[in-house]
């Protein structure tokens, strides 16, 4: 064995350019995500040089003269702190290694300023040397890489011919695009231009772009929500009858970071199934929006994969969004194998805050929801952005479709009630009301628990969902048995389960209500009501379901959600004590307030 040495600065980041940067489209996707992290409205891409010379230019926040060197250092980052901020990532990069890597391996130059700053910062970086000086420039930052890898012949072998490495460019900037349809993306190649979207943060508007305006009228609107779990997805999905021969017009994207993700594809297929022939796949563009600390995002240091900490919650929540967004096509509906059409119910069970909630569409910065009276401010409304090359037909398509999709979200009952006037929230978790003469401090989770018990107590037939995706839940013997001797009841209530030995079970079915939550914690709350709560077995299960169904402590919540909670816990028979007999509210008489503060 020779003797060991440590290695030089700019081998080390060689090697981790090699997991870092496998092509040009790489180095486009690490400069494309810094400047979105960088709180960019406007990106430009010039490529040339077969692809070897990358000109990235962006409005964002740019670099401050002193954090030049560090930026293009290996492991450095403005964007983490500590290893748990992993878990709370608001941006697009963390590992600070890209531009360490990058320089690495290609020449860059870098002009960056803050708007803050007078001048501007020139850094030159070569064989990760950075040698930098004031200059002046515009507000943002440029970055130039010119001959990517020259100083890795092996590498520069491996590149395939210019126009299939540009190809792999345009579908990633494509995908970046779709998934930032609030920025403005121009790509462009030698002296044409290859993307170009306007930033006007419509979803329709950016396929319109990238795509042909054709392809809205193939399209139906995804859009679910589940405020207990956190869990929202939107995006479109094309009609079965517009099918494509590859899987590269799924966009798929997690917290608005592209991503490719088996699990959404798998979920994709198996909804699609159906409905399509064998070996076509439909367009879609989708969106998942959950919890930072449910989804690690570290896997892999191209940041493409993701792993969540409950892939069957995933599944399920996305198979009924999708299986909803494609349900007006009938043939899919008598195909369908598992009857999921049937047993999803779309009634206040599987979405308790959904009837005040503003729809999505109209909540995002939305050009087109100002109603068809006004549509004669269109084009101005679309001209703000720049200079989109719209026809009017195609600003009446997306109109269109904007419209229906408007109807359909508005199309709920709201029930007439007597105003609740919300002061807020305390500790996340009790609701404060303005009752006039007193003050009221509302549990959240027990006057929801209180409703849920009534409301499933009075349903007839209790919905379910099918899982097509379950983990195994290990158990005591004793326990498998008890859930055994009530398992005609409990598939009455909804809950299929399978026996998978005398320590294993999983679940089939659960009730819509509760269908996105964690089995595990659904079987220890079943079983801790049949062993410890007083009453019949049914009341013991609908109690369960209440309880689980219900928002926890701990939750924040919107002013909406909680006048609905305490709306619908208003009209229970029995709003005193939650079925576990907990108070579920304390009144403070506004005399009381009055006298403590000595005031007559
Ligand atoms: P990471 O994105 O993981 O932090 P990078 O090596 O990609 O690592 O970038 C290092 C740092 O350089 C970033 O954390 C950021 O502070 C800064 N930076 C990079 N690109 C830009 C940009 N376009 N605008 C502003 N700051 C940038
Ligand atoms: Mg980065």
């Amino acid at each position: 064995m020779k003797r060991i040495k440590l290695l030089d600065k700019n081998l080390i980041n060689q090697i981790a350019a090699g997991e870092v940067v496998e092509r040009p489209a790489s180095v486009v996707k690490e400069l494309t995500e810094n400047s979105i992290d960088a709180g960019a409205t406007k990106i430009e891409i010039a490529i040339s040089n077969e692809c070897r010379n990358i000109r990235i230019a962006d409005n964002g926040c740019g670099i401050d003269p002193d954090d030049i060197e560090l930026a293009f250092s290996k492991h450095a980052t403005s964007k983490i702190n500590a290893v748990e901020d992993l878990y709370s990532l608001g941006t697009l990069g963390f590992r600070g290694e890209a531009l360490a890597s990058i320089i690495s391996i290609a020449k860059v130059t870098c002009i960056t300023k803050q708007a803050t700053n007078t001048n501007g910062t020139k850094a030159l970086c070569e064989n990760s040397n950075v040698i930098k000086t004031p200059t002046g420039c515009a507000n943002g930052t440029t970055m130039e890489i010119e001959d990517l890898f020259y100083n890795l012949p092996a590498r520069l072998k491996f590149l395939k011919n210019e126009k299939t490495e540009m190809a792999y460019i345009t579908e990633m900037v494509q995908a970046i695009a779709l998934s930032h349809p609030e920025i403005a993306f121009t790509l462009k190649h030698k002296n044409s231009t290859t993307v170009q979207t306007f930033g006007t943060s419509n979803l329709l508007y950016a396929i319109s772009e990238i795509y042909t305006p054709n392809l809205l009228d193939e399209l139906n609107k995804i859009e679910k929500k589940d405020e207990l779990s956190n869990l929202e997805v939107t995006g479109y999905i094309s009609n079965p009858s517009y099918t494509r021969s590859s899987n590269k017009s799924i966009y798929l994207s997690v917290n608005n970071r592209i991503v490719k993700d088996p699990l959404m594809l798998k979920t994709i297929s198996n909804v699609c199934q159906n409905l399509l022939p064998k070996g076509k796949y439909p367009f879609a563009v989708i969106n998942l929006n959950m919890p930072t600390e449910d989804v690690d995002v570290n896997v892999h240091p191209t940041k493409k994969e993701v792993k969540y900490k409950n892939p069957s919650q995933i599944f399920n929540f996305i198979y009924a969004a999708l299986n909803e967004a494609l349900s007006g096509h009938s043939n899919f509906i008598q195909q369908t194998p598992y009857e999921v059409k049937n047993e999803v119910q779309t009634s206040f069970q599987s979405k308790p805050f959904e009837e005040k909630i503003t729809p999505s569409f109209a909540k995002t910065t939305n050009i087109f929801s100002q109603g068809k009276k006004e549509f004669s401010n269109f084009n101005d409304c679309v001209y703000i952005a720049d200079k989109p090359k719209v026809s009017t037909d195609v600003a009446m398509k997306i109109y269109e479709k904007s419209e229906i999709v408007e109807q359909k979200s508005f199309d709920v009952k709201v029930e007439e009630v007597e105003s609740v006037k919300i002061i807020g929230q305390y500790a996340n978790t009790y609701i404060l009301v303005d009752n006039g003469d007193n003050l009221e401090i509302i549990d959240q989770h027990v006057a929801q628990e209180r409703y849920l018990y009534e409301k499933l107590k009075e349903e007839r037939e209790i919905s379910s969902q099918v899982l097509l995706f379950s983990d195994i839940i290990d158990l005591e013997p004793a326990d498998v048995e008890t859930l055994r001797k009530n398992y005609d009841i409990l598939q009455k209530f909804g809950y299929g389960i399978e026996f998978l030995s005398n320590k294993e079970i999983t679940f089939r079915k659960l009730p819509s209500l509760i269908a996105s939550r964690s089995p595990k914690e659904l079987v220890a709350s079943l079983l801790d009501e049949i062993y410890n709560t007083n009453g019949t077995i049914e009341d013991k299960i609908l109690i369960s379901m209440a309880c689980r169904g219900s928002v926890k402590a701990h939750t924040v919540l919107l002013p909406n959600q909680m006048e609905d909670i305490v709306r619908k816990w208003r009209t229970t028979k029995q709003p005193t004590t939650c079925p576990h007999g907990r108070p579920i509210s304390k009144k403070i008489p506004k005399s009381e307030v009055a006298s403590f503060f000595l005031r007559p």
